[in-house]
């Protein structure tokens, strides 16, 4: 291609890439990642004995919801037009081996027949781990006394089937085991198709990273580990080819959906994961992605719907097809606000 500089000379350049970004509607035509509110998931916390909303402190714009709050929850999920949310439950009481996560009526099985009657098409996905329920904190039961305890992975495995059948009961549609033991999918895809919820899919945390950024999570949900830390299980982030081992492993026992997370510091992982299956791809854009655009926002350093929908659509680009975020109402909101008359 060439051109002609004001002074008449000849000039060749590769690309002239300005051409297509010359005005919106050309930024519109040829634009590569669009967010669209049906991709997003909106994590929601129940709280047993709560009567309302309790704001978190680390999270703002997230509450704690009681049950009496959830058809009103679910009603502005769907003003808001998203469509799935994601259960966490707080419960009134915790034992050694998180009893309360397969309760009949536990908190979210609970919660799941609230949203259920309050709005019958809401995709309910329910996280299946044990630590909101343990009193030690931990993802699975514990083997060994005091600090040489260690999380026994069989042992979890059967109460990670029986809370994700209890969760199926009551009327989740995706069950997300989140514990990071491993043959969780195949325990649980079992047990699901044994009690007749052959239709129940897994979205599984195939690679979950030991991460600092789930910090404002653990105030959400009470789940902060009474001793030690989740590095036995939940995966080092310096690990990427073992992220994708993690992934064929519940890709081969049967998960539907594969997860990856923390978002923003995994992009990586979701650009590979994305060129290594054909399954649905989500990524869980978490507590302290959220909590830090918050923070830089309330401090007038950034721009909070501006730098929230450019991680979102970063997220889309690297291959997510579906986003896991606490700004799913809020950003479903400005994408309505955006989209074209
Ligand atoms: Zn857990």
């Amino acid at each position: 291609m060439s051109g002609k500089l004001a002074s008449g000379s000849a000039l060749r350049i590769a690309l002239r890439g300005r051409r297509l970004r010359r005005t919106v509607a050309l930024r519109g035509l040829v634009r590569e990642t669009r967010l669209h509110p049906a991709m997003l998931v909106q994590p929601l916390f129940i709280q047993a004995g709560a009567t309302g909303r309790e704001p978190i402190g680390a999270m703002p714009g997230q509450d704690r919801l009681g049950l009496a709050v959830l058809a009103e929850e679910a009603g502005r999920l769907r003003a808001a037009g998203v469509r799935s949310a994601l259960l966490f439950g707080l419960p009134s009481a915790k034992d050694a081996s998180g009893s309360g996560a397969w309760a009949a009526d536990g908190i979210v099985q609970e919660g799941i027949r609230a949203l259920r009657a309050a709005d019958r098409d809401l995709l309910i996905i329910a996280d299946v781990c044990l630590c909101e329920y343990t009193s030690h904190g931990h993802c699975g039961v514990l083997a060994g006394n005091g600090e040489d305890a260690i999380v026994d992975n069989d042992a979890s495995l059967e109460l990670l089937a029986r809370t994700a059948v209890s969760l199926a009961e009551a009327g989740a549609d995706i069950l997300a085991p989140s514990a990071m033991m491993d043959g969780q999918v195949a325990a649980i895809r079992a047990a699901l198709d044994e009690a007749g919820h052959g239709q129940a899919a897994i979205l599984a945390y195939a690679a979950k990273h030991a991460s600092a950024f789930y910090g404002p999570f653990r105030e959400a949900a009470d789940s902060a580990p009474a001793f030690g830390d989740r590095r036995s299980y939940q995966m080092d982030p310096a690990n990427g080819r073992e992220a994708l081992r993690e992934i064929d492993a519940d890709v081969a026992e049967g998960a539907d959906i594969i997860m990856i997370k923390p978002a923003l510091p995994s992009l990586d992982l979701v650009a590979a994961a994305r060129a290594r299956t054909d399954l649905p791809i989500a990524a869980y854009q978490v507590s302290g992605e959220y909590s830090a655009i918050c923070a830089a926002a309330a401090n007038g350093w950034l721009n909070r719907r501006a730098v929230a929908l450019e991680s979102l659509v970063a997220i889309a680009r690297a291959g997510a097809d579906i986003i896991v975020t606490y700004f799913a109402a809020e950003a479903a909101g400005w994408l309505r606000d955006e989209a074209p008359p």
